[in-house]
């Protein structure tokens, strides 16, 4: 009885030798459990200030060691660089709020503290992270108000134990002798992946890492109560399905629509320019290629953009032409020189701004909104319209040009924008619809992108742009998967101030009632009829629900 046991210790006892040993061995990141026994608990890396192109490095760090952390990121680099927050979740770590332009938060009002760490939130989600309800303020500025203001939004408030300074450029043996020197239970460690000295404090992660699991330490991830935890195992093979939506209803819905997209655009018009216009843009409203860059041009000469079928004047435009009292009409792309003439014979000089295909007709549209040259230009995809939809409404505010390219690029866009005088490029979509190639000639401009993880995400990463520009909170909501209505109201959306947001026609795209619920809205415009945008989708926005079918 005495010897069984110490038999069987002396076996277990080999066999925890050998199994360390082939843990050892065995290459590739280690499952923490097996590398740490997590005896004196969970202590947690935390990055600020990134996505940034250094994140990669610390992620590719993370990763060789099998471990989690939490990033604290800033929004508006979370709208530059969307894929890299997806790659933050895909491989396990936490993504957590940094403010949306790492904003000092005890200068901000209650309301702007709300509003900046709100669309950090949203950024987060709509690149496809469930974001941790956790904010830290830059710069470790903070109050008890404001410290109040997001425990009543329903952020903990997170700050750190442990701060190396990486920031200064201290070595990366400075760094994780400073950190080494301060590891206690509950540790949060504040480390940076948002500026030059990265690759410094990457240097220092092997160190961190392999002392703190020696001493018994197992690294957690900060959650939504500012808590440092054990990770939750990985997913499953399946993804589970997406937290419910939260909604919110408008308290104001109306539509703006006529019996066609002819008469819609008509009705935006009379809507827009009750008191007339001088000039007015028609495009065609049978295809979207010529049509998509006209937006801007009517915001130039503040007039409405009316749609046309290519080789007839329709009645009813005739008369709003009347009606608004134009005394030019730029005609767009292809549309018949037929309609120049009708238009003529109503006493209306016209222009014809046409170009050999899509990429010349918004080039030639261009120079007619640029004159002298123009700051910037937006560049998107010239095979799909929701994108240009998306930015007709700020394109059109601002007076930047649209261009348009094919998404593995055009030989000439380097000369487009060279001739248009333009120092900084806008994309709008992600990288299947402009490539990152079709920017490689442009050196001399400076080039950021906008992009969500789809059209109607793209579109709310253009609102916030909008809303940055002083474009208030009001959306008007058209349809994404067809282009008539939302080009005709990009036009109406510059005019009034409110952003331009997508919907699906059946069913309310949930970005939408994310919207009106972070950003407070109060009255929403839908444009186009029951055959583009069902009653289900108006009464979702009245009544907040998620689901059409809750509305019967
Ligand atoms: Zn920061």
């Amino acid at each position: 009885m005495l010897r069984r046991p110490r038999w069987w210790s002396r076996t277990l006892g080999a066999a925890l030798i050998g199994g360390l040993v082939l843990s050892l061995l065995s290459l590739g990141p280690a499952p923490q459990a097996r590398a740490a026994d997590c005896r004196r608990g969970h202590i947690a890396l935390t990055f600020d200030d990134g996505p940034s192109h250094h994140t990669p490095s610390v992620l590719d760090a993370l990763r060789r060691r099998g471990v989690p952390a939490t990033f604290f990121v800033v929004g508006q680099r979370v709208r530059s660089r969307p894929s890299l927050v997806r790659r933050q979740h895909r491989e396990g770590h936490a993504v957590a709020n940094h403010t949306y332009r790492h904003e000092r938060l005890t200068s901000l009002s209650d309301s702007r503290i709300r509003s900046t760490v709100g669309a950090t939130h949203r950024a987060i989600r709509e690149a496809g992270a469930p974001p941790v309800r956790a904010v830290r303020p830059p710069y470790g500025a903070t109050s008890s108000r404001v410290r109040r203001v997001l425990r009543d939004a329903g952020y903990a408030h997170v700050l750190w134990t442990v701060d190396p300074q990486d920031w200064r450029g201290y070595s990366s043996s400075t760094i994780a002798r400073h950190v080494t020197a301060r590891l206690a239970p509950g540790a949060i460690i504040l480390l940076h992946d948002g500026g030059s000295t990265t690759p410094k404090t990457v240097g220092a992660l092997p160190r961190i890492i392999d002392t703190a699991r020696a001493r018994g330490y197992c690294f957690g991830l900060i959650d939504g109560r500012g808590r440092v935890v054990a990770p939750t195992p990985p997913a499953p093979a399946t993804p589970p399905p997406p937290p419910p939506v939260q909604v919110a209803p408008a308290q104001e819905v109306s539509r703006l629509a006529g019996a066609d997209r002819y008469a819609t655009a008509v009705a935006v018009s009379q809507a827009g320019w009750p008191q007339g216009a001088e000039a007015a843009v028609l495009a065609t409203g049978q295809d979207y290629p010529d049509a998509l860059a006209a937006s801007v041009l009517a915001g130039a000469v503040d007039g409405p953009l009316l749609l046309s079928t290519q080789d007839r004047l329709l009645p009813a435009v005739a008369a709003e032409l009347a009606r608004l009292g134009v005394e030019r009409v730029f005609v767009i792309g292809a549309i018949s020189e037929t309609v120049d003439e009708a238009l003529r014979s109503l006493g209306v000089h016209t222009r014809g701004v046409r170009g050999r295909d899509r990429y010349e007709t918004a080039v030639r549209v261009a120079g007619q909104v640029a004159g002298a040259g123009t700051e910037g230009v937006y560049l998107v995809t010239g095979e799909g319209f929701a994108d240009a939809l998306a930015v007709g409404s700020v394109a059109a505010g601002q007076g930047w040009p649209i261009l348009l390219t094919p998404a593995r690029g055009h030989p000439l866009l380097p000369t487009w924008i060279d001739a248009l005088g333009a120092e900084r490029v806008v994309v709008v979509g992600g990288t299947s619809a402009v490539s990152d190639a079709a920017l490689e000639g442009l050196i001399d401009v400076e080039v950021e992108r906008i992009a969500g993880a789809d059209r109607t995400a793209t579109a709310v990463a253009v609102a916030q742009v909008a809303r940055g520009r002083g474009y208030g909170a009001d959306p008007l909501v058209v349809s994404g998967t067809t282009f008539a209505d939302g080009l005709a109201g990009g036009v109406l959306a510059a005019r009034w101030q409110r952003p331009l947001l997508l919907t699906g026609g059946d069913r309310l795209a949930p970005q939408v009632h994310a919207w009106i619920n972070d950003e407070g809205s109060e009255r929403v415009t839908v444009l186009g009829g029951q055959a583009v945008i069902s009653e289900g989708v108006v009464c979702q926005l009245r009544t907040g629900y998620d689901r059409p079918d809750a509305c019967d």
